[in-house]
């Protein structure tokens, strides 16, 4: 495989220290912009914006963010959080610090939307949550979901995520709603099958804004044998290509077993993701539901403490600094209750809201309070 220097696009590269920590001091003056809005007191809007950061240690098990990327509509540091600066970002943190400080309104303080737009998908992998309803009918019409997704947008919601099923399944409607809705961050949770470069170029001129791609193994064979399908890893590589080429962002989904994570796995796929010059890698842990229903699959603490090496490692030690970042939410999940029902939701295939792909307790209105799954 080539080199990273090779498949780095003009369009995008890693932020060396010096400029990580001047786009992170404007973001922050930024933000403190959003809690003047907010609050109309500078006091209170400083107070607000060190919780967050404490909010944001946390989240990262005690560690301050140490890197970030720039493409050319912006820069980033996870998947996340909209690109910086722009009207999605504004609203992203306007939303969050009314979590974290509450300004009295009484609104809610939901940010993050994931939507299901689609049963169809041309795989049938070992861990899927809708294994069940895979390849069923799809009940929502555009202009129902078009609707759906503008009542969340109304309530706050400035990032929309699709999923399904495999979102480029139902791809002329997917291109309509990211062009409705193309002044929020939206992205794609995509096995990237079929992605061709045109197709990567309609949905960035229609306004996406990132790509996450899922890939479960650093030998194809492993991948395809994981996805059940001959070809998951060729169209893998070659969508996550097209994408990069096109100058978006990339995430790679991975969902590793004990095994591959207790054999050392997660450093040649950090190798591959680093030669493939992706932006992230985001850690899902495997959980017993859809598929692995009943399954004994869940991560125990060793493979946790692993993983959480892993990721310190590559986001925290200067000879990997231009390494892909890592995300795990699992790690976070630790220290941070979980925002399922509360600052985000899944949108579900029929038009149920639910907390998030794992927990499918309906949900008839917005939580306020507190988290669902805290619930
Ligand atoms: S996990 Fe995703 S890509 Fe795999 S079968 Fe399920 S919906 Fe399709």
């Amino acid at each position: 495989m080539s080199s990273r220097a090779i498949n780095m696009h003009e369009n995008q590269r890693s932020l060396g220290t010096a400029e990580f920590r001047w786009v992170q001091f404007r973001m922050l003056f930024r933000i403190w912009q959003q809690g003047l809005d907010l609050y109309r007191d500078p006091i209170k809007s400083y107070r607000a914006l060190k919780r967050l950061l404490q909010h944001g240690r946390k989240v990262n098990n005690g560690s301050a963010l140490k890197k970030g990327f720039w493409v050319a509509d912006g820069y980033g540091w996870d998947m996340f959080h909209p690109l910086f600066p722009g009207k999605a970002f504004d609203s992203f943190f306007y939303q969050h610090l009314e979590e974290i400080m509450p300004s009295g309104s009484g609104r809610p303080v939901l940010r993050r939307l994931l939507v299901a737009i689609t049963k169809k998908c041309p795989l049938q992998c070992a861990h899927c949550s809708e294994w069940d309803s895979l390849n069923q009918k799809d009940v929502l019409s555009l202009a129902e979901l078009r609707h759906k997704i503008a009542e969340m947008v109304h309530l706050g919601v400035s990032q929309i995520v699709y999923s399904g099923g495999e979102p480029l399944n139902r791809f002329a409607d997917l291109l309509a709603l990211v062009e409705h809705f193309r002044d929020r961050s939206q992205w794609i949770y995509t096995s990237a099958y079929g992605l061709d470069r045109e197709k990567a170029q309609l949905l960035r001129d229609a306004g996406l804004e990132g790509v996450a791609v899922s890939l479960d193994h650093h030998i194809p064979e492993e991948h395809n044998s994981f996805r059940n399908n001959a070809k998951a890893w060729k169209e893998a590589i070659s969508g996550i290509q097209n994408c990069l080429a096109e100058g978006f962002p990339v995430a790679l989904n991975i969902c590793p077993q004990r095994d591959y994570i207790r054999s050392g796995g997660m450093d040649k796929f950090m190798e591959l993701a680093n030669e493939l010059g992706v932006h992230m890698v985001n850690i899902l842990e495997p959980r017993a539901v859809g598929h692995w229903d009943g399954e004994d699959v869940e991560l125990g603490q060793t493979e946790k403490a692993m993983l959480e090496s892993v990721w310190k490692k590559y986001n925290d030690q200067d000879p990997y600094r231009s390494y892909p970042i890592i995300t795990y939410p699992g790690m976070a999940r630790k220290k941070t209750p979980c925002g399922g029902g509360l600052s985000y939701l899944l949108l579900d295939y029929d038009g149920t809201l639910r907390p998030c792909p794992f927990c499918k307790t309906p949900i008839t209105e917005v939580q306020r309070e507190r988290s669902l799954c805290e619930a």
